[in-house]
């Protein structure tokens, strides 16, 4: 008998032993993080930031096949005893000696898994991981001048861009309230010193919403630049508009942390029919955040309509996919993705 029918033959006799668990669940208990084992990471140290931003510092399972600057990761996090899926982009460097990452997050008011992170996640505790994704990365060639616009948490891709690689002349505009709410504010204001960056800081509850006409006196040559931006929907919508009115937009590439919601309309009576629950939904909430609400098990990816990580059947009614206004109505094999879509009047969602 070869070595691998053998193993196999034994792994069978253990699953006998170990029924109704399997083998994998007592390894889990012992080595989480060992190659073979569904991806996962340690938290190790939770460092403040600001009074609501923390940086989480996760080891990575065996099977983790590292990033690319600008990239974000997947986490799984049990909140109250429900894993809750979210996004975060990855703030170290992809040359970090110890093997381990970091994401760095903003509680948001109500906010369920941003809130637990910076305040309640503690070192030792196990996150479900994915493999880093997304295409807000830089190219393989070096452009010679670079923008980085970012406002708030939308600071935290580019961090991770900052810290991997060095470009000759970099100009950051960054929004945030006050002083005191800019993230890594002190490591932006050492590579100021240091001549690796030109750094203009918009104090919003001082100054006001940055203008995006005010970028011809803040960086007067910012058409020429290649341009990474990450920010609230305003700014990257405005950022949108003018570099196409200037016939410059494949030199802005945005990266955003919310689907832009253009259009909600009435809602309407949601069942969840293998889960046997029904429950009221307005027209402007995605039908996976109603799901979840509602305490049915939802798959999910991105939270906007990138990755189709959470689509479901939609076996009756109708939906409205809130970035279009289409209204899509239930046929045979029909799938919508939850994260983007919000009731349309009475609608049965097979999960
Ligand atoms: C590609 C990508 C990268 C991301 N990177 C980061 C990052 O590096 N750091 C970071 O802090 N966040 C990041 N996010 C956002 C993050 O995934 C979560 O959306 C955020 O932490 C809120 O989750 P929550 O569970 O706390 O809020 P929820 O409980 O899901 O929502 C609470 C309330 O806040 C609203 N809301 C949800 N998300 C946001 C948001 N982003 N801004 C404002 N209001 C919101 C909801 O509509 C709801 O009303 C990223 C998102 C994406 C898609």
């Amino acid at each position: 008998m070869t070595s691998t029918a053998l193993r196999s033959r034994a792994w069978k006799l253990l699953e006998m032993v170990t029924t109704p668990l399997l083998p994998s669940d007592y390894l889990d208990l012992v080595s989480p993080l060992r190659a073979g084992a569904d991806l996962r990471g340690h938290i190790e140290a939770v460092h403040p930031e600001t009074g609501d931003a923390a940086t989480i510092v996760i080891r990575p399972g065996r099977g983790w096949r590292g990033h690319t600057a600008g990239q974000y990761v997947r986490i799984g996090v049990d909140v109250d005893g429900v894993r809750l899926w979210r996004a975060y982009s990855i703030t170290s460097p992809t040359n970090r000696q110890d093997g381990r990452v970091t994401i760095t997050v903003k509680a948001i008011p109500d906010g369920k898994v941003s809130n637990h992170l910076v305040r309640r996640a503690t070192p030792g505790t196990l996150i479900q991981l994915d493999q880093a994704t997304g295409d807000f990365v830089l190219p393989q060639a070096k452009p010679t001048k670079v923008l980085y616009l970012t406002a708030g948490s939308g600071i935290t891709p580019v961090m991770g861009m900052l810290r991997d690689i060095e470009f000759d002349d970099v100009v950051m505009v960054h929004c945030a309230p006050q002083p005191q709410d800019v993230i890594f504010r002190n490591e932006l204001h050492d590579l100021v010193a240091d001549k690796k960056l030109r750094l203009t800081e918009v104090h919003t509850a001082i100054d006001g919403m940055l203008d995006i006409a005010r970028l011809d006196e803040l960086v007067p040559d910012w058409a020429e630049r290649e341009t990474w931006a990450c920010g609230p929907a305003g700014l990257l919508d405005a950022a949108e508009e003018h570099w196409s009115e200037h016939g410059v937009q494949e030199r802005l590439h945005t990266e955003r942390f919310r689907p832009s919601i253009v259009v909600a309309g009435d809602g309407g009576a949601v069942t969840f029919s293998a889960t046997g629950r029904t429950v009221d939904a307005d027209g402007a909430t995605p039908l996976l955040d109603i799901g979840e609400e509602a305490g049915v098990l939802m798959p999910s990816g991105c939270r906007m309509g990138i990755c189709f990580g959470c689509i479901t059947p939609l076996k009756a009614g109708a939906v409205r996919d809130l970035r279009t206004g289409e209204i899509t109505e239930a046929e045979p094999g029909v799938l919508i993705q939850t994260c983007v879509s919000a009731a349309a009047g009475p609608c049965d969602i097979e999960r």
